[in-house]
This record gives structure tokens, C-alpha cells and sequence, in this order.
């Protein structure tokens, strides 16, 4: 059985730039129902249910691949759509930090990574944010270290997960509107260049980057 992590903050720590009403329902009604809904789904297959989350969602990108995976069709858009649901945002809780704490100088290898791969931070913060607000509907946006240990940003439609491909997510934005639309309404673009510029957990970042290289 899966569960919703608790947060290591509050929900009104990320005030004025997420909203605690957002937060709120962000984690204790989306996230939860994705939790629900997975667990659910693992009951009708539950030969799935000893999977570690990551091996799961490892299944998970093969059957979209056409290859052999343990999950049968009938369950595979439960499981993708609630696994990675939940694998993103516990990822996402993570990757959200105070200020203050968790600076940009607490990723001085990721920083130097970024500028070298896009060419200068602030282009890679541009093409990070442009990324997320072009996704069309819902999904998210991702720098991930890709099979080929490379930075790499990409969009992801719906609750896909770059752990369906074997990629290790370093910094991550969900740009569904329940992220954002109370304080933000149809301003994404606003509420991306906010998260970036003063919630991102740096030190974090940092030690997910060191450790797959
Ligand atoms: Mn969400």
C-alpha cells in the first residue's frame, strides 16, 4: 500500500509564491487521490504490489514501448496515470524548499552543468520555463539526467514520469492548473518564473546531479 508522504513544511511556508489554499488541496485531495486510485488498481493486479515505485514505473515504460511488461493492459492507464501521479509529486514536494533555505550556491557542479549544456543559466532558466508553458493541457516540466547521463529538459503530458524511461528527475514544476490557478488563474508563465526563481530546493538538486554521474 502506498501513502501520501507528509510535507517537510507547512502549507502556508510557501507564501506569498504558492498560496496555502493551493497547497492544501494540492497535496491532501490530488495527491491522496492519486494514492488512492494506485493502490486501488494494484489491488485487481496484485502481483504487482512488491514493486519498489521505480521498478513499477520501469513496467510501466515498456508497455507504452510495446515491449514485455508485468502490467496488463487492462490496468496499464491506472498505473500510469496514478503511479506516476504519485512519483511525481513526491518528487515535487521534495524539490520545493523554503526560502531562505536551499539556495542556488548550494549547486555549484549542477550550476556550472546547466551553463555549460544550455550555454549560460539564465538561457537554461529561459528554455526550463519556456518548456513548461508550452506544454498544451496539463503535465509537467523536467531537467532530468537522461540513460546517456546527460542534462536534458523536456515536458511531460498528463502524470507521465521520466522514471517510465530510466531518466533521474533533478528539478521538476507541475504545470497543471490545480497547481496554480487560484493565485495564478491563466498566468503560467507568471507562476513558472516565480517557483524557479525562489522555491526550487538547490542543495537537493545538487545531490541528485552528483549522484548519477
Ligand atoms: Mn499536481
Amino acid at each position: 500500500m502506498y501513502q501520501l508522504p507528509k510535507l517537510d513544511f507547512s502549507y502556508h511556508a510557501l507564501e506569498p509564491y504558492i498560496d496555502e489554499a493551493t497547497m492544501r488541496i494540492h497535496h491532501s485531495k490530488h495527491h491522496q487521490a492519486y494514492v488512492d486510485n494506485l493502490n486501488r488498481a494494484l489491488q485487481e493486479q496484485s502481483d504487482l504490489e512488491k514493486l519498489r515505485l521505480q521498478d513499477l514505473l520501469q513496467e510501466v515504460g515498456k508497455a507504452i514501448k510495446g515491449e514485455d511488461s508485468l502490467i496488463k493492459e487492462d490496468y496499464l492507464s491506472a498505473v500510469r496515470n496514478n503511479g506516476g501521479g504519485h512519483a511525481n509529486h513526491k518528487f515535487f514536494w521534495k524539490i520545493l524548499s523554503e526560502r531562505p533555505q536551499n539556495p542556488i550556491s548550494d549547486a555549484p557542479k549542477l550550476y556550472k552543468a546547466v551553463e555549460d549544456e544550455f550555454g549560460g543559466f539564465s538561457e537554461f532558466r529561459d528554455r526550463f520555463i519556456e518548456t513548461g508553458l508550452k506544454r498544451f493541457g496539463s503535465g509537467w516540466v523536467w531537467l532530468v539526467v537522461n540513460k546517456q547521463k546527460k542534462l536534458e529538459i523536456y515536458s511531460t503530458p498528463n502524470q507521465d514520469s521520466p522514471l517510465f524511461w530510466g531518466d533521474q528527475p533533478i528539478l521538476a514544476v507541475d504545470v497543471w492548473e490545480h497547481a496554480y490557478y487560484l493565485k495564478y488563474q491563466n498566468r503560467r508563465g507568471e507562476y513558472l518564473s516565480v517557483v524557479f526563481d525562489n522555491l526550487l530546493n538547490w542543495s537537493l538538486a545538487e545531490k541528485l546531479f552528483l549522484k548519477v554521474l
